[in-house]
């Protein structure tokens, strides 16, 4: 089924120059991309899109992090993104992240994880209503879907 993920590109891969190199993971895996925005996340919207760690000890250095700088926030499409792109990023945080993954490849930190993705079809739409007006989303087609999407190559007739 197509699914739709919320990404944050967080303050810490805006500030280290990677905006370009993670959105290319996500364009090359072949996602569609269907709403952007880039912004200053305000405390209050930080405090409920993590509002299931409120009670966690790492909750007020999240919230802090989160706030700290400027944040690309993006949609995704794709059949099963959701789980495709919690693949695509890795564990929580880089020092433990696999080699291959966006946190792994990028980032060794045990703050500072560079990007949020959605973990959860629920999720990611309560996510996405937080940060997105329904206007704010494009409805478009990929020229190149049938090569993208196809699950498996008709027999020739
Ligand atoms: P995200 O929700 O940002 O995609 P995640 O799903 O991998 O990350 P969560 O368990 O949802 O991880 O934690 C939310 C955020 O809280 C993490 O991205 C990280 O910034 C922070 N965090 C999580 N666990 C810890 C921890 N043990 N110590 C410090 N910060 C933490
Ligand atoms: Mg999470």
């Amino acid at each position: 089924m197509t699914e739709r993920t919320l990404i944050i590109i967080k303050p810490d891969a805006v500030q280290r120059h990677l905006v370009g190199q993670i959105i290319s993971r996500l364009e090359g895996k072949g996602l569609k991309l269907v709403a952007a925005k880039f912004m200053q996340i305000p405390e209050k919207l930080v405090r409920q899109h993590y509002a299931a760690h409120k009670d966690k000890p790492f909750f007020a250095p999240a919230v802090k992090f989160m706030t700290s700088a400027p944040s690309l926030l993006m949609i995704w499409e794709a059949e099963g993104c959701v789980d495709m792109v919690r693949r695509m990023i890795g564990s929580t945080f880089g020092y433990e992240a696999q080699p291959g993954t966006i946190r792994g490849d990028f980032g060794c930190s045990q703050r500072y994880n560079l990007i949020h993705g959605s973990d959860s079809p629920e999720s990611a739409r309560d996510e996405i209503e937080l940060f997105f007006e329904p206007d704010e989303i494009v409805d478009y087609e990929l020229s190149d879907a049938p090569w993208l999407y196809s699950k498996r190559i008709s027999p020739k007739k």
